[in-house]
């Protein structure tokens, strides 16, 4: 998981990020958005439901195929619609920085300086735009999109599916599936010689430390204990032969990675987006799950270790700065992307869609034999995607398999699982968490605003704040996608500069 979910998702959003009516100019593109046809608007409230509530309730609803297929094809509508709507707004503010440029060059050293830096931040602004636009279109757009069609497609097709698997359970057939033997967790081999990942992983991190730079850890220790001990009851009830070496990065990303040979890495984000320690539990499961399985070891074959240290050198670099999604999703967005998830390596990460999928399945087996709730991770997975944001939540689900093979798969394997008395849902341990967590968010809140701009050289300073942006901070894609408008850059001295437009 690339619960680089984030990611993972910032959580706290800057004031700059609200929005002013400052759109003058509306521009039409292409066709309008598709209407919703009448009779499928209660199934429209369905869509909106948590996948968890729909595994229950899917099998009494009764919706026509008619109406499933009327609003399989409406969404698809909705999405092309969406997509063109912001690969088109990209392309535009793409001409429009051309065209300052340009004046730049054509006017050289005539331009008053003022005017100069005036111009600079419309470029930079158009930027951000720009990537904006882009992000939406290439990978939050596309993500939002497949989780509500997912949500049909259960809706469509759990009530046959769960009678395969209660079928299964009472002929005892899913005792055969791929890791079955859940009885023998900690003496099944899932991929053998995990020891030999260990140097893999201390390399990538003592090359981070031989560029010097040290990762920004979570200093509270109460905190760190605390996730730490929760990443002990897991790993002591799964598959893993390596220490397990867990580190809290100070970054507002949601977001946990492993890397090779049981280094595994939480951010502070992901804390702040857990409501409970068992969906906690259940993210960092599947992560162990990414070790014990060997999944980067089997990507790795044929990458150079050389591959590996570039890799531990951006994260350094990323993680040194305050984390890409730590200093704002307004700096985020300005790269393309939202933090670790999307930068770093997937090799690395052993992130494939068939991988994803065994570190979903053996990740719930293992927080399941914790005795934790196994649910946890399916909460937190919705979520992500669906509350905190398609948008920060974008890279967490980069190359992952699609929702609903996901969340049914996951599904399915809690329903093979035995039963056990008292699931933990959360402790008294947690909540203290969270107590802490709020004050250590403020801190880190005030820091940010001083943190240097990741790869942004040549920053304009002085600008006037951004008065809109592409996206709005936990804006639901139904209204992202309805009515996309152009945001108009205003430039300060404009009018006094060019009083013939
Ligand atoms: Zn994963």
């Amino acid at each position: 998981m690339r619960w680089t979910a984030k990611a993972c998702l910032s959580l706290i959003l800057c004031e700059i990020l609200v929005s002013l009516p400052s759109c003058r100019k509306r521009t039409p593109v292409g066709a309008p958005p598709p209407v919703r046809p009448e009779e499928i608007s209660g199934l429209q409230q369905e869509l909106q439901k948590p996948y968890l509530e729909l595994f229950e309730i899917s099998p009494n609803l009764r919706y026509s195929k008619k109406q499933i297929d009327s609003m399989r094809e409406y969404l698809q509508k909705g999405e092309q619609y969406c997509l063109d709507q912001f690969k088109g707004h990209a392309e535009k503010y793409s001409a429009e920085i051309a065209q300052v440029q340009k004046e730049l060059k054509q006017r050289g050293s005539a331009v008053p300086e003022g005017e100069r830096h005036e111009m600079h931040c419309k470029i930079q602004q158009l930027r951000v735009l720009e990537s904006q636009a882009t992000v939406l279109s290439q990978s939050a757009i596309p993500v939002a999109y497949d989780n509500r069609l997912a949500r049909l497609d259960l809706i469509e097709s759990w009530p046959v599916q769960v009678q395969t698997i209660k079928g299964d359970i009472a002929s005892g057939a899913y005792g055969n599936r791929r890791w079955g033997n859940v009885k023998d967790i900690g003496f099944r081999e899932i991929a053998p010689n995990q020891r030999d990942d260990i140097r893999a992983g201390e390399e990538a991190i003592k090359q981070m430390k031989q560029s010097g730079m040290s990762l920004p850890e979570v200093k509270d220790e109460a905190v760190v204990n605390y996730v730490k001990s929760v990443g002990e009851r897991v790993a002591k009830h799964s598959d893993l032969r390596v220490p397990l070496h867990l580190a809290l990065l100070n970054s507002k990303e949601i977001n946990a990675f492993a890397l090779p040979g049981g280094y595994l890495f939480i951010e502070r984000g992901l804390l702040d987006a857990a409501d409970d320690e068992a969906e906690l539990a259940g993210v960092i499961g599947h992560e162990i799950a990414h070790v014990t399985a060997r999944h980067s070891h089997k990507l790795m074959k044929k990458a150079t270790i050389a591959g590996i240290f570039y890799q531990a050198a951006q994260i350094a670099a990323i993680v040194f700065t305050g984390g890409v999604a730590g200093i704002g999703t307004y700096y985020a967005l300005q790269y393309g992307f939202y933090g670790l998830g999307l930068v770093l390596n997937l090799n690395l990460l052993g992130v494939s869609r068939e991988y994803e999928l065994e570190a979903d399945q053996l990740g719930v087996q293992y927080t399941w034999n914790a005795g934790y709730d196994p649910t946890g991770f399916i909460r937190f997975f919705d979520k992500i995607a669906t509350k905190k944001g398609y948008v920060e939540g974008a890279s967490w689900f980069r190359t992952h398999p699609p929702f609903y093979t996901r969340m049914v798969d996951t599904q399915r394997e809690i329903m093979f699982l035995p039963e056990k008395p008292n699931y933990v849902v959360t402790t008294d341990a947690f909540k203290q968490m969270k107590k802490a967590l709020v004050k250590m968010d403020q801190a880190a809140t005030k820091d940010e605003k001083n943190k240097p701009l990741l790869y942004d050289y040549s920053r304009e300073e002085g600008c006037a704040p951004p008065k809109k942006f592409e996206f709005e901070p936990n804006q639901p894609i139904e209204q992202l996608c309805h009515s996309p408008k152009l945001v108009r850059v205003e430039q300060a001295s404009e009018s006094a500069a060019q009083p013939n437009k």
